[in-house]
């Protein structure tokens, strides 16, 4: 372990510089000590320095990145002057908006600084960084990001950069501006929300392609489509929810209808689309900023701390420490169970939390149980230290949406079961290593059959 955490000093060393001197490595101790996994410590850490020679494509931006480079064309400009506070000092009494785009996407953008070019410039801009703005990526030019014209760019001319891009629902990130895709609906359902003072009705659901899925809102009537409907979106918008994606059909997005002849032709239909998804590799998890409703399979290797019987805030939700919510101050805490657990299939690791309904299930003691453990015993850890001895080693999939942020990739699990097909795989594997398979090999076949249990 210890040698592996030196190899990454060296490779963090190498793309950061000096690590004591600009405190990033006792950063990196940091997230060790919070146990976070040193793959994940190194990964995150990287994004939070980055290199200063760290170039991106509109694709690539999501939360909490900073000081990186990009180019792009500018495809809508406008300016607002800004009211400046009296008594403060002089700040920049207009912000530039307007969108950028680049062969992979487009995105919105805030500047402090006049930009050297105007609509259909392609412009470089270097420190850059992003910002969370009502729930949409923006991308910021700040006093300190240089930003120069470029005359000769390969970057693909106006009209074509203008018309928003076709993607697949894997390809669709938080940094897009306006998309267009295919998908057939999945789930749907209505709720009524009070907005600017009136109530509006608000559809909500997920989308669904041969690439995977995706939550989406609508607020605008859906005029004859419904669960299993294939429709064709056009100049959908993209929000930010729980740290993924989710496609915002507003009243100026198209929507209509994919006849059953261009259906035909597509990479899926409703009964491809809507089946369970099965588990991804843990490597692929970590390669991607988020992704929506999938399922991973491995052998818990550890349970963190702050798992088992936690306090929480009748008012707010929040963890409370000895009776006191950060916001509340003194309430009565409601007891409450979790699980957070790092779950490794030997590609990756991936940091899994399993909210109080999977977490009996998976502990095998309801929240009534564990708390008589809590009482019953001096240690204050009696739950964490008994979870720890049920779980650690256990092979189990899970099934939840994995999301970024500073801390790394963590999975909130939605469903979680033992895959009963994978470990006769794997004790058929076994047996063969030991030389034993032959005699009983056929009925060892025979029990691979069937899906795994369902847990929840
Ligand atoms: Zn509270």
């Amino acid at each position: 372990m210890d040698e592996k955490i030196a190899l990454l000093l060296e490779e963090l060393t190498r793309a950061l510089g000096d690590l004591e001197k600009t405190g990033i490595r006792a950063e990196f101790e940091k997230l060790i000590a919070f146990r976070v996994p040193p793959d994940v410590a190194k990964e995150s850490i990287l994004r939070k320095f980055g290199g200063k020679r760290k170039t991106l494509k509109v694709k690539d931006l999501s939360a909490n990145i900073k000081n990186f480079e990009l180019t792009g064309r500018i495809l809508d400009l406008g300016e607002k002057p800004i009211r400046q506070q009296a008594g403060t000092q002089e700040k920049p009494s207009r912000l530039y908006t307007g969108v950028l785009a680049d062969e992979t996407g487009s995105v919105l953008f805030s500047s402090w600084r006049e930009l050297p070019g105007s609509i259909g410039d392609v412009i470089n801009i270097k420190n850059a960084y992003v910002r969370i703005w009502q729930n949409r990526i923006r991308l910021s030019i700040g006093e300190q990001s240089p930003v120069s014209k470029i005359l000769d760019s390969s970057l693909p001319p106006m009209s074509e950069l203008s018309a928003s891009q076709k993607k697949k629902l894997t390809d669709i990130g938080t940094a897009d501006f306006s998309v267009d895709t295919v998908a057939c609906v999945l789930q749907l359902s209505y709720r009524e929300v009070l907005t600017k003072g009136h109530q509006s009705r608000v559809i909500s659901g997920v989308f669904a392609d041969e690439t995977g899925r995706l939550p989406f809102t609508a607020w605008i009537e859906l005029v004859g489509i419904d669960i299993g409907s294939i429709i064709r979106i056009e100049g959908a918008q993209v929000r930010m929810f729980r740290g993924m994606p989710s496609v915002s059909i507003l009243s100026g997005t198209k929507i209509s209808s994919v006849g059953s002849e261009e259906a035909g032709k597509l990479a899926f239909t409703f009964e491809s689309a809507a089946k369970d998804p099965v588990p991804i590799k843990i490597e692929e998890i970590n390669s991607r900023d988020s992704v929506f409703d999938v399922s991973v399979a491995g052998n818990l290797v550890s349970i963190r701390p702050g798992s088992g019987i936690i306090s929480r805030c009748p008012e707010c939700s929040r963890v409370i420490q000895k009776g006191n919510c950060r916001v509340h101050g003194k309430v009565e805490g409601i007891w409450d169970m979790r699980i957070k657990a790092v779950l490794d299939d030997g590609t990756g690791s991936v940091s899994v939390m399993f909210p109080r309904e999977l977490a009996e299930i998976i502990y095998g003691k309801t929240l009534e149980e564990a708390e008589q453990l809590m009482f019953s015993d001096v240690s204050k850890d009696a739950v964490y230290e008994d979870l720890r001895r049920f779980l650690t080693g256990r092979y189990l999939a899970v099934r939840g949406n994995s999301s970024r942020s500073e801390f790394g990739i963590s999975f909130v699990a939605e469903n979680a079961w033992v895959p009963e097909e994978d470990l006769a795989v794997r004790v058929v594997d076994l047996l063969r290593r030991l030389g034993q398979d032959e005699e009983d090999g056929q009925d060892k076949n025979s029990q691979v059959s069937g899906g795994g249990i369902e847990l929840a």
